[in-house]
C-alpha cells in the first residue's frame, strides 16, 4: 500500500529504510574518488553485482566483509551464500570517468564532473528496491535523476531512492562545486542544476526561464507529470543561439539536459521551444524507435500548445510555429516509406523533420476529433492526464500502440488507435487541408491567417485557451 501511495505521488518524502539495497557515498574532492558501501538485508545462496560495460575499470578495492568474492568477468562478481545485512566496499574513481570520451559515461564540464552511475555504482539485479546517502564535503554538490527523500540541511548525507530502470537507458550524475536549486511545481519538485561559468544575474535570468517552461508544462492538465525531475542546463558561449541541443535522459529517473547561451535575455529564451519539448517528454512512457513518431510528435504539438496556453505566445504564433514545422515535415517527407520505417530508422537517415511533424499531426487530428465528439470536454490532455495517474510511473518501455490502445481505453474511445493505424502506415506526410479548413487557419503566402467564421474556429480556440 505504502508503494502505491509513493507511485501516486502524494508522498514525495516519503520514509523507504525499508529499501533491500542501501548505497554510502562518501566523496573526496581531492582524489576525485567516492567510497562505497553497499549493504543488502536479504539472505541470498548467490548474489550477483553488475557495472555497465568498461566499468569494470573505475573501481578498486572492492571487498565482501570476511566473505569471498568472485570475479566472473570484467563487470560482473558472484558472492555466494549472503548473510542478512552484509556489505561491500570499494573505491570509485569518478575523475576517471569523466575522463571518457564517450559522453553517455562521463564527461568534464569545467570543475564538474558528469558520470553514468551504471560505470560505478555496483548493481544486483536482484533486488528492485534502492537507497542512497551521499556524503558530499561543504561547498559540493552531488546532483542525481534519482528521487530525493528530504530536503538538503547541508550538514546531514542527501538521501534518495533510485528508480529500477533497464541499465541502458541513459543517465548522468553531476558532481562538484555548484548550487543545486529546488522549484517546486504544485506537487513536483524540479532540481535545476546550473553548470558553466554564469553571474549571479545569468543564474536569476535562466532560472526564471525554466521557472515558465515548467509552468507552461503544467498547463497540460494542471500539473507536471511527474513528482519530482532533474533538470541539468549547460551554460556556455551559445554559438549564436539561446538555446541549443536539449535531451531528454530516462535512466534511474527522469532528467532533461540543455545547452544554452549564458548571455541569452529572457525575451530570447522564452521565444525558444526546446525547453517546454524536452520538459513535455516526462508525459509519456518511453515508446523505443517504433513508438518515435508518437513521442516526438506529442512534444513537438506541445511546445507550441503548452506555451501558448500559459501565455508565452499568442495563438497567432503558437499556430503558425506548428505550421512551420508541419511545412518542414512536408517538404523532407519520403514517400516511399511509412512513418512506421520511417521512425524506426529516423536516427540514421536524419529524418527528423519528416518523423516529428507527421507525429504532431497525429496529435492534433486526434485532439480534434476528440473534442469534436466529446463538445469539447476530452482532449489528448484528458488521455494523458489519466495515464499519468494510472500509468506513467512504471518504469518500462511501452510498444506505441500498446500506448495509444491504454490512452483510447482511459477515455473510452478508439480515435487515438484508429489514427494511429492511419498514420503508422501512410507513406508521405499526412495531409492536413481539410483539418485547417475546418479550424480556420489558412496559409497566405509565408503567413497563417486565423480565420474566425470557420465551422471549427471554437476547438481551434479551446485547444490555446489560457489555463
Ligand atoms: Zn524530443
Amino acid at each position: 500500500m505504502r508503494r502505491g501511495l509513493i507511485a501516486a505521488g502524494l508522498s514525495l518524502f516519503a520514509s523507504t529504510a525499508g529499501a533491500a539495497a542501501r548505497y554510502e557515498l562518501i566523496y573526496s574532492p581531492d582524489t576525485e574518488r567516492m567510497q562505497i558501501r553497499l549493504c543488502i538485508d536479504a539472505t541470498a545462496a548467490v548474489r550477483e553485482f553488475r557495472l555497465q560495460r568498461g566499468g569494470g575499470a573505475y573501481i578498486d578495492d572492492l571487498r565482501r566483509g570476511q566473505g569471498e568474492l568472485q570475479r566472473l568477468d570484467e563487470t560482473r562478481w558472484r558472492a555466494a551464500d549472503w548473510k542478512a545485512g552484509e556489505c561491500l566496499s570499494y573505491v570509485a574513481r569518478l575523475g576517471d570517468v569523466a575522463q571518457s570520451r564517450d559522453r553517455d559515461v562521463g564527461a568534464r564540464v569545467g570543475e564538474t564532473l558528469l558520470v553514468a552511475p551504471q560505470q560505478w555504482l555496483l548493481w544486483d539485479t536482484a533486488e528492485t528496491e534502492r537507497e542512497a546517502a551521499v556524503t558530499m564535503p561543504a561547498g559540493y554538490a552531488f546532483a542525481p535523476p534519482w528521487q530525493e527523500l528530504a530536503p538538503a540541511d547541508g550538514k546531514a548525507a542527501q538521501r534518495y531512492t533510485i528508480p529500477a530502470t533497464p541499465s541502458s537507458w541513459s543517465a548522468l550524475v553531476a558532481v562538484g562545486r555548484f548550487e543545486e536549486t529546488r522549484l517546486q511545481v504544485g506537487a513536483a519538485l524540479a532540481r535545476l542544476t546550473i553548470l558553466g561559468t554564469a553571474t549571479a544575474e545569468q543564474r536569476a535570468t535562466l532560472r526564471g526561464w525554466v521557472e515558465r517552461a515548467l509552468a507552461a508544462t503544467a498547463t497540460a492538465y494542471g500539473e507536471l507529470p511527474l513528482p519530482q525531475v532533474q533538470i541539468v542546463l549547460f551554460a556556455g558561449n551559445g554559438r549564436g543561439r539561446a538555446v541549443g541541443f536539449g535531451q531528454s535522459l530516462r535512466g534511474q529517473g527522469n532528467a532533461v539536459h540543455i545547452q544554452v547561451d549564458v548571455n541569452a535575455s529572457a525575451a530570447a529564451l522564452d521565444a525558444d521551444w526546446t525547453a517546454v519539448h524536452e520538459f513535455s517528454h516526462w508525459a509519456h512512457p518511453y515508446l523505443g524507435d517504433d513508438g518515435a513518431w508518437l513521442a516526438e510528435g506529442l512534444a513537438s504539438y506541445w511546445q507550441y500548445v503548452l506555451r501558448a496556453r500559459s501565455g508565452l505566445l499568442t495563438p497567432q504564433q503558437a499556430w503558425a510555429g506548428l505550421d512551420a514545422g508541419f511545412g518542414r515535415g512536408r517538404r523532407t517527407a519520403d514517400d516511399r516509406l511509412t512513418l512506421a520505417e520511417l521512425s524506426r530508422s529516423m536516427q540514421d537517415r536524419r529524418a527528423y523533420y519528416a518523423v516529428y511533424w507527421s507525429g504532431a499531426a497525429f496529435w492534433l487530428t486526434a485532439d480534434v476529433e476528440l473534442r469534436r465528439a466529446s463538445g469539447d470536454r476530452v482532449g489528448i490532455d484528458t488521455a494523458l492526464q489519466r495515464f499519468h495517474a494510472c500509468c506513467l510511473q512504471r518504469k518500462r518501455e511501452w510498444g506505441a500502440e500498446e500506448f495509444v490502445g491504454k490512452l483510447d481505453a482511459l477515455i473510452g474511445s478508439d480515435v487515438l488507435r484508429r489514427n494511429f493505424r492511419e498514420f503508422a502506415a501512410r507513406r508521405g506526410f499526412p495531409p492536413l487541408d481539410r483539418l485547417y479548413a475546418q479550424l480556420g487557419l489558412q496559409r497566405d503566402g509565408d503567413t497563417l491567417r486565423l480565420v474566425d467564421d470557420a465551422p471549427e474556429a471554437a476547438i481551434r480556440e479551446a485547444i490555446l485557451r489560457r489555463r
